[in-house]
């Protein structure tokens, strides 16, 4: 599949309530994946149906619609009342899982910490793995003195999301929590975890760990990002 008919939604042309997407029979653009790849989603569609698929997929539903006051309002005005902690502790609780792993970066301990003491007050067991785990030099994948963060030949120990997985495995782990790991370091989590893995905030050294403050400020800040 290329050009015009790559699944391009970012770009779709229709108002949100519109969209085929959204309502059946609704809007599409030629590129739809709605309209085009009937026989995906209806694989999909099956994937849910596994019974280990279908519970976590039917919490996850009800925590998102809980995350809102007023629902039974018409008309339904969204009003989310729940910060994203809460919303990862409510989940846990849903599926009944007893212990959480916590990977997180080394750059923000203190907010492990914090993070860590609410999930625990939450009535979980939080197994918690810092990104330097192991001590890991550099070298080891094979990093020279100049890609280092702090460049020369002193030792530097490299993040190691492969080791907080195994680790996280070795303790069985319901579900595991994602706090500030790199770009690409989360990636190797994702693929070596072997629980379930949602992700609490993401790396962003510049904005206070807010990625979406470049986005929020293109058209002004952040306006070379669109030359
Ligand atoms: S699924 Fe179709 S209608 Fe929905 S956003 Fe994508 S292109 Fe637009």
């Amino acid at each position: 599949m290329s050009g015009a008919l790559t699944p391009t939604c970012a770009k779709c042309p229709f108002e949100e309530k519109e969209r085929a997407c959204r309502r059946k029979g609704g809007k599409a653009p030629a590129f739809c994946p709605t309209k085009r790849m009937e026989a995906e989603i209806e694989k999909a569609a099956e994937a849910y149906l596994k019974p280990e698929t279908f519970e976590f997929a039917r919490q996850a539903s009800i925590q998102e619609a809980s995350c809102y006051i007023n629902r039974d309002q018409k008309p339904f005005v969204r009003h989310p009342v729940k910060p994203r902690l809460q919303e990862i502790s409510e989940f846990a609780a849903r599926m009944g899982y007893k212990r959480l792993g916590l990977a997180f970066c080394a750059g923000l301990f203190k907010e492990a910490s914090v993070f860590s003491a609410y999930l625990e007050r939450c009535g979980f067991e939080v197994v918690s793995v810092v990104c330097k785990v192991g001590c890991t030099s550099k070298e080891h994948i094979g990093i020279t003195a100049a890609e280092k963060v702090c460049v020369g030949e002193q030792p530097e120990a490299m993040c190691s999301p492969i080791a907080q997985a195994i680790i996280l495995n070795e303790s069985k782990t319901d579900f595991n929590i994602l706090l500030g790991l790199c770009v690409g370091h989360d990636s190797l989590f994702f693929k070596h975890a072997s629980a379930p893995t949602t992700v609490f905030a993401v790396k962003d050294r510049v904005t206070g760990h807010n990625p979406l403050a470049a986005i929020y400020t293109i058209d002004s800040y952040y306006e070379r990002f669109k030359k």
